[in-house]
């Protein structure tokens, strides 16, 4: 960790972040290391033991505030975003959906009495909670979702499908996206509703250690108290996105410096030709250009964290982030691996692990293209893709 530190960028932490970090740091050296290959192996995860064990830490909706939720900064839930990932990107993304998409739904978008009835026990991990946006045939286009729902008297019906939803096989409530004759719409769909289905989806060469799920709506009758009366449009469900995409930011960093730590410790005790393969030119080519983009990363992360702190981060300088960090992220992790030789494809060490989850990561929460596209507005005012 203090040689891949190349900018001594650690100081620019105060100690409240810092202690965050460690804490988070030692919970997933104690909780997840251990386990998390064979998580990943057998395509499980004891994500609701996991949750209460994330809640009681508070990590949970942690830059939220009341309703149980901690009220920490957007650097503190950055880092603990970076150590979860570090540990494993599908780690991450269980804490991620539950509190920058489900919770934030809820918090930024629900009723005093939504909040009141989810929030509290989200932030604890008694309740999972998952947010249904993609759709079998709407993925990076969701203003074409297909998913419906209408009044019917005071009540809401709900039909159609949602697609890749992590958390949804676990769930107790689902932050359901759906299109009305007003435009789109958020509601508070508990998972026991009759009509709503969920159902595993396996054979993820991916994020194995997270679970994933298509959710089946078949006129599925909602109270009319189940809309998310502040969600207007489609705006609702991109702000949340670009908290999750925040998250990622920092998350990425952290898969990145667990690989760069792990071939840094094997680079120097393995040996070839009479020496370690730390000790060849190219080798040190490799993790030099590697520690700089590393670097680079955690500054990024750490200037955006510190913008959305004052309350100056742009859905745009996120898109940023996320381009660059997860794109480095995964040439990191794919570099690392070549320094491994054979190790670098079992499942003793992280690194393929690392590089099979951020393929996901590059695709979710918005693909590369669409982020390149959305820089690429920025840049030039037009839009090519809305
Ligand atoms: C493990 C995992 C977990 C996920 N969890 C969730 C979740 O919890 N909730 C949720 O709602 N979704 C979730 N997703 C879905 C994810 O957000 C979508 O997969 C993503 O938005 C891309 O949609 P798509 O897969 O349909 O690809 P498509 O939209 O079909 O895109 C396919 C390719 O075409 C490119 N493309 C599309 N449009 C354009 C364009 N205009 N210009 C240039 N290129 C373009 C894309 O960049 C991509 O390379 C998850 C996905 C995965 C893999």
């Amino acid at each position: 960790m203090t040689a891949l530190d190349l900018l001594d960028l650690d100081p620019s932490l105060t100690e409240e972040e810092r202690q965050i970090r460690d804490v988070v740091r030692r919970l997933v050296d104690d909780r997840v290391r251990p386990y998390v290959a064979d998580w990943y192996e057998e395509g499980r995860v004891p994500a609701r033991e996991l949750a209460r064990e994330f809640g009681k830490l508070g990590l949970l909706g942690m830059h939220l505030d009341g309703y149980g939720c901690a009220g920490a900064s957007a650097v503190a839930y950055g880092l603990a975003c970076q150590e979860l990932e570090a540990a494993d990107s599908g780690v991450r993304s269980l804490v991620s959906v539950q509190g920058s998409l489900a919770m934030y739904a809820i918090w930024r978008y629900g009723s005093e009495e939504q909040k009141r009835r989810w929030l509290p026990s989200m932030a604890t991990g008694e309740s999972i909670g998952c947010f249904g946006l993609t759709e079998p045939d709407h993925g990076s286009d969701p203003a074409s979702m297909a998913t419906r729902a209408r009044r019917d008297g005071d009540d809401w019906v709900l039909t159609g499908g949602k697609m890749w939803i992590t958390n949804a096989p676990i769930a107790d409530v689902a932050v359901i996206w759906a299109r009305t004759d007003d435009g789109v719409r958020g509601f508070a769909v508990p998972m026991d509703t009759p009509g709503v289905t969920a159902r595993e989806i396996r054979r993820k060469m991916s994020l194995r250690a997270s679970l994933t799920g298509e959710i089946v709506l078949d006129d599925v009758r909602l109270p009319a108290d189940a809309q998310l009366p502040e969600a207007i449009g489609l705006k609702a469900p991109l702000s949340c996105l670009t908290e999750a995409r925040h998250g990622i930011v920092w998350g990425a960093v952290g898969a990145a410096r667990d690989c760069l730590e792990t071939t840094l410790a094997y680079a120097t005790t393995r040996t070839q030709f009479g020496r370690p393969l730390a000790g060849f030119q190219l080798t040190q080519a490799k993790l030099a250009d590697m520690a700089v983009e590393l670097v680079k990363a955690q500054l990024l992360a750490l200037h955006l964290g510190r913008l959305a702190d004052a309350g100056r981060l742009r859905p745009d300088q996120v898109s940023v982030g996320k381009l660059n960090n997860v794109r480095e992220a995964l040439a990191i992790a794919r570099q690392c691996r070549t320094i491994l030789g054979a190790n670098g494809v079992s499942g003793e060490y992280p690194v393929l692990r690392h590089a099979n989850n951020l393929e996901s990561v590059l695709t979710y929460e918005g693909t590369s293209e669409i982020h390149q596209l959305i820089v690429g507005q920025r840049l030039t005012g037009l839009s090519a893709f809305a």
